[in-house]
């Protein structure tokens, strides 16, 4: 464990998230589109937990509303049992989408957050960047723009600016899709990780059910539009996680199980 106090698990607390009953319902056209109906489900402290469902079933919707960018209709989005009621710092959102900033560095795009809050001093902002920066393999690469990272360093540039704001809560929407096979396998590899060294309370959104199964703790599936929570799935696979659970026999048994849970509905797609 290193002592950065980012990097390590043991000094920080960390937050639960959960949602009850929650419904979203948008106006559209002058029609009503019922994106999510009744949505129940917890992210508990110091867990990975994984949201599957395929395109459109409402994932950047929930997560939109857990970051406090969106309210719900119906239901209640609760962190730490408390009703959540906007955007907040330790609530953190890394999308698919990059957000680096193209005209500075990988250096200045770490550190920009926690400067522009005026949080911590500049010196500090760069020992934590410096930090995480080594941690995540990206040493020497500091004064590099975005442009010059390739797709699976500008992901983990993502992540460490992120997680230099100390969020209790990480929530992640298909970071990883895009990627190339080999890229992808390398940043789950990284997810992990992250995750295992610090045990942040995080939240993997994901349309990639074996993706799913090699992170989390727990699993939650989501059906077609409209949005609804069908199942759920413990993922009991030991940890520290490593490439190698995915060839094991108990691997195996509950990707076929996910399948089972995901094809009960193919007749919709
Ligand atoms: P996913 O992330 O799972 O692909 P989304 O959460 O983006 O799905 O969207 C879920 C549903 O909600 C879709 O049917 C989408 O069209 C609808 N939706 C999302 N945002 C809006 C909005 N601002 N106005 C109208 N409909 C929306
Ligand atoms: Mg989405």
């Amino acid at each position: 464990m290193e002592t950065d106090g980012i990097m390590s698990g043991e000094e920080k607390s960390y937050s639960s998230m959960s949602l009850k009953d929650v419904w979203k319902v948008y106006q559209s056209f002058g029609r009503t589109v019922v994106a999510l109906k009744g949505i129940n489900f917890e992210v508990p402290k110091g867990k990975l937990t994984c949201l599957v469902g395929p395109s459109g079933s409402g994932k950047t919707v929930i997560i939109n509303m857990m970051a406090g960018y969106e309210t719900p209709d119906g239901g209640q989005v609760l962190m730490d049992g408390k009703p959540v009621g906007g955007p907040g710092p330790e609530r953190i959102v890394v999308y698919q989408e990059t957000a680096l900033l193209p005209w500075k560095t990988l250096m200045e795009n770490t550190t920009f957050g926690p400067l522009m809050q005026k949080k911590i001093s500049k010196k500090e902002a760069i020992k934590r960047a410096q930090a995480l920066i080594d941690k995540s393999g990206l040493t020497g690469f500091e004064k590099k723009f975005p442009y010059q990272l390739s797709g699976g360093m500008q992901r983990r540039s993502e992540l460490i600016r992120a997680l230099i704001n100390d969020p209790k809560v990480l929530l992640m929407d298909e970071p990883l899709r895009g990627l190339d096979a080999m890229t992808r396998q390398i940043m789950q590899d990284y997810v992990i990780k992250l995750y295992e060294e610090t045990k942040t309370t995080m939240l993997f959104i994901t349309s990639d059910i074996d993706e799913a199964i090699y992170l989390a703790d727990t699993v939650y599936f989501l059906t077609q539009s409209p949005g609804f929570i069908k199942d759920k799935m413990e993922i009991t696979l030991p940890r520290p996680r490593t490439s190698d659970v995915l060839i094991t026999k108990e691997y195996n048994e509950f990707l076929a199980k996910a399948i089972d849970i995901v094809m009960a509905e193919k007749e919709f797609i």
